[in-house]
């Protein structure tokens, strides 16, 4: 640091010059405590020191998902993954939503986590502009959209059509609220989709809302939309007319007829609450999906409820956040090694070489992402077939990726291949092999049934990638090269994310 003038004065001097020929400067900040800088856009490349949490980077240019910065007084690279933010100053602009429901990520990628979504023709303040991303403030932090589903307004902030969105409408079919804003706080009380509610304030990725009864609570934004006030309005005023009960055990029936000899048409869990049309003797007349049914009085409670419900599945659905992996175990199979070296390209280069950098690279990804990894193997070692299956299965593996290049006689096939051997398989199989066709330049041969021992006898979520062909001359040296193995290994990650994802979305 006894240079620091210098290298100050350099680095001014540096900006004065490059400023002015960059159209969009722009500028990120750290978003983990020691982010490394390396000699160049990979995990592969050599560490030449690192940045701390919320240090400013200015961006010189892009690389796949890496930043070029100046650092020392020479470029470094940075992963993107690890930084936040912009700032591409715009002018007072405004975006308008254009689309039913649209998502807010934690950063400009559809690969980031989800804080909430906006409704159709909510306009909001643009920030800043990444790239097709607009940062705005949402929920009091910032929360970036996709620039595609807006339309861009000059002069936003004044703009008459300006939307507050002071109303939190409710996205999923049952919604825990609670005391505080924290998953480990007392659950008070349910909402169900389509409710709206006022928005009394924000903190976080929570919303405090105010509920029929004049009470308020807390609850994850993730799962609901924010709309104008104007529709809550009209809805709290038909709820509150009416009177509501509560189902007290899980598994209640809804019948066809006030009687137990009435037709079961539907059975609620504890905690649901159903609007009530009459009272007939000991039941209740009450709507549910657009039927009229009836439910016992003596398993309902149209009072307050003081005990806590059983929440054990919706506890699971919020307790990993879209966009993360935190909680889940994945294990990584890097094909061959040892005396096996799996096949051997034109130019010499042994499959089992890449196959474990490229595992390492993954899972770098993967644990930064929350998730537990694992490896079949982890150096240059002969792991037999039926030991990889028994270490997905010790590991109960949430996924288990096998990793190999491939090879074919005829030198002139190339491309790459996911496999999957039982259907359960193949949906994890379609996610990672579509994030591949986005990242990769190579020939897509698709999604196919092969009986790979790996697969066949795994138990877990198991595919087999093949990520081309080293028997194929040109596509050996694309593929040795390590910018590929980052490249791929970018996909495969966003892959397993999007795999994951839809898993929380049901
Ligand atoms: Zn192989």
């Amino acid at each position: 640091m006894q240079n620091f003038r210098t290298y100050g004065f350099i680095i001014l001097i540096f900006f004065l010059l490059i400023a002015p020929l960059s159209t969009i400067a722009q500028s990120v900040i750290v978003n983990t405590d020691s982010l490394k800088v390396r000699s160049g856009p990979g995990l592969t490349y050599e560490v030449i020191g690192s940045v701390k949490s919320g240090d400013s980077l200015e961006v010189l240019a892009t690389e796949n998902d890496w930043y070029q910065i100046a650092f020392n007084g020479q470029n470094g690279w940075v992963a993107s993954w690890l930084t936040t933010g912009s700032t591409e100053a715009v002018a007072n602009q405004s975006a308008v939503v254009q689309v039913k429901t649209l998502n807010v990520r934690a950063d400009a990628s559809t690969s980031s986590s989800k804080l909430g979504q906006l409704a159709e023709g909510t306009s909001i303040q643009v920030n800043s502009i990444k790239g097709d991303w607009l940062e705005i403030t949402f929920n009091g932090s910032t929360g970036w959209i996709h620039k595609e589903y807006v339309q861009l307004i000059e002069g936003g902030s004044a703009a008459p059509e300006q939307i507050e969105q002071n109303a939190f409408s409710v996205q999923v079919d049952a919604l825990n609220v609670r005391d505080k804003p924290s998953l480990d706080s007392k659950r008070t009380a349910t909402v169900y989709r389509n409710e709206v509610f006022s928005v009394l304030s924000t903190e976080s990725t929570w919303v405090e809302i105010e509920l029929n009864d004049g009470s308020s609570g807390w609850v994850y934004s993730f799962y609901g939309t924010f709309q104008a006030q104007q529709t809550q309005a009209s809805q709290a005023a038909n709820a509150s007319s009416d009177t509501t009960l509560t189902i007290l055990y899980n598994g209640t029936n809804l019948r066809s007829q006030p009687s137990t000899s009435g037709e079961v048409r539907a059975r609620l869990d504890a905690g649901q609450q159903l609007t009530v049309l009459q009272a007939v003797d000991d039941w209740y007349e009450v709507s549910h999906q657009g039927e009229s049914l009836f439910v016992a009085n003596w398993v309902v409670t149209t009072g307050e409820l003081e005990e806590e419900q059983p929440e054990a599945e919706q506890q699971e659905v919020v307790s990993r956040k879209a966009g993360t992996l935190a909680g889940l175990t994945i294990v990584l199979d890097p094909g061959h090694g040892g005396n096996d070296s799996g096949t051997s390209g034109y130019y010499g280069t042994n499959e089992k070489d890449l196959t474990l950098p490229t595992a390492e690279l993954l899972a770098a990804k993967l644990e930064a992402a929350g998730a537990e990894v694992a490896f079949t193997r982890e150096s240059d070692v002969y792991v037999g077939l039926r030991k990889r299956v028994s270490i997905s299965h010790q590991n109960s593996a949430d996924a288990f990726v096998s990793i190999h290049y491939d090879s074919v006689s005829d030198s002139s096939v190339h491309g790459f291949t996911t496999y999957y051997q039982h259907g359960f398989q193949k949906p994890l199989a379609d996610h990672l092999h579509s994030a591949l066709q986005k990242r990769l330049s190579l020939r897509d041969r698709g999604v196919r049934e092969g009986n790979y021992l790996v697969l066949r006898e795994n138990q877990q979520y198991a595919v087999l990638l093949e990520l081309g062909y080293l028997s194929n001359a040109s596509e050996e040296r694309t593929v040795a090269n390590a910018q590929f193995r980052e490249t791929a290994a970018h996909a495969i990650y966003e892959g397993l994310i999007s795999f994951f994802d839809s898993q929380l979305d049901e």
